[in-house]
């Protein structure tokens, strides 16, 4: 039977980036026999402009009947005016908790051939590899109560609560352990403890899930350090386990250690294995519809949804492979151009992607 994947292009960027994984599952198809259907529908600002909202109906339930979520990206300077409850940013937020997606695993893996590309040195990144698990449907985000409102001597305050209960932390803490053991088995759990009681609560009861896994090394490190001590030394770290505010911030950090933000593929799980797939950068309207963006980090979210939904490891790392050759052509975007390598569009990306991955069937 084939696995149904929804596909939300979403906005800016969103349509190229994903119409080139598009390319990459027309050739696993064609070339391997992958049994996978795909079905699009509307998110973001250009389902807003469509229907009246960022999540339609229809797309909930094409996203709740599918196996999977692959997602480009939304947002964009068209929508910022409009009021939050419509604005295309809430459709991610609407996802992730109908579907329940809880845990976000983002790898920050610096591939060897982008090592000019970073602004760090090559030999605090050299062999990067680290994964960031991120708590994706607590925190801040989603406490309440939250809104601007006017006092009665006129000042308007901004609100939003930072809560997390225990059955948010234990679940999360329970993925990120399990990934840290079949890495390196270390697990760096990442809060504000010193300051924030619910993050204490966090660093509590991740030390009591801590006591099932004693083959993994657990520490527990303050967000303003390890902000830090990711651009000073980030091959201290394996797996990071935090809260959705800072896993927000340091994962973009981390995108960096690798060259671009258009490199880096993220997954988003619930407690059935069902997940959403997709880049972790934005719509990049600066750069939309001009054929520029970086579309490796939407087609390793496709290698992440083989291996975390599918279960299929072998096309996992059949995609990644062709990205790791595509590299080894010296085909650049130009988000990770550097003089000695060919700097190529969108679309040319994802035909290098994909002649590499044909080349692997015959
Ligand atoms: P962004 O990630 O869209 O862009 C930041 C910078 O990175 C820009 O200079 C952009 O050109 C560049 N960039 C991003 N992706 C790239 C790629 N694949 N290839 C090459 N360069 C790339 O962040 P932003 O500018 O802060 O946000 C733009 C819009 O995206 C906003 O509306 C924001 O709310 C939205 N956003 C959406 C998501 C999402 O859909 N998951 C995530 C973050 C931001």
């Amino acid at each position: 039977m084939s696995a149904k994947i929804a596909v939300l292009p979403g906005d800016g960027i969103g349509p190229e980036i994903v119409g080139e994984a598009m390319k990459v599952l027309d050739c696993l198809r064609r070339e391997f026999g992958v049994a996978v259907e795909t079905e699009q529908a509307l998110v973001g600002g250009v389902a807003y402009d469509a229907v009246g909202h960022p999540l339609p109906r229809e797309t909930l339930q094409l996203a709740k009947a599918a196996d999977a979520v692959l997602l480009g990206a939304v947002g964009g300077p068209k929508w910022e005016p409009l009021d939050y409850s419509v604005r295309p940013e809430r459709a991610l937020l609407g996802l992730r908790s109908e579907l329940g997606l809880f845990a976000n695993l983002r790898p920050a893996v610096l591939h060897s051939q982008l090592i000019a590309a970073s602004t760090l040195k090559p030999e605090i990144i050299e062999g990067l590899d680290l994964l960031i698990v991120r708590e994706l449907t607590g925190d801040v985000y989603f406490g309440k109560p939250r809104g601007i409102r006017t006092l009665e001597n006129g000042e308007r305050v901004g609100i939003n609560t930072m809560v997390y209960n225990e059955r948010e932390v234990r679940r999360i803490a329970k993925v990120a352990f399990e990934l840290a053991g079949q890495r390196r088995c270390k697990l760096c759990s990442v809060d504000k403890a010193n300051v924030l009681e619910s993050t204490e609560l966090w660093r509590q009861v991740v030390t009591e899930v801590g006591k099932d896994y004693p083959k993994v090394e657990l520490t527990h490190m303050y967000v303003d350090n390890a902000a830090m001590q990711l651009v000073r030394a980030p091959k201290q770290f394996d797996v990071i386990l935090t809260t959705n505010l800072f896993g927000d911030i340091l994962s973009d950090c981390a995108a960096m250690l690798t060259g671009s933000i258009g490199m880096l593929p993220s997954a988003s799980l619930n407690e059935s294995g069902k997940g959403m797939y997709e880049p972790i950068h934005g719509s990049a309207p600066d750069i939309a519809g001009k054929n520029l963006a970086n579309p490796l980090a939407t087609i390793l979210s496709l290698a992440m949804l083989f291996r975390y939904t599918l279960r299929d490891e072998a096309t996992a790392v059949r995609i990644e492979r062709a990205v790791e050759e595509a590299l080894d052509a010296g085909v650049r975007t130009a988000d990770i151009y550097s003089p000695g390598t060919h700097k190529v569009s969108t679309s040319q990306m994802g035909d290098q992607v994909v002649a590499c991955l044909r080349s692997q069937a015959s």
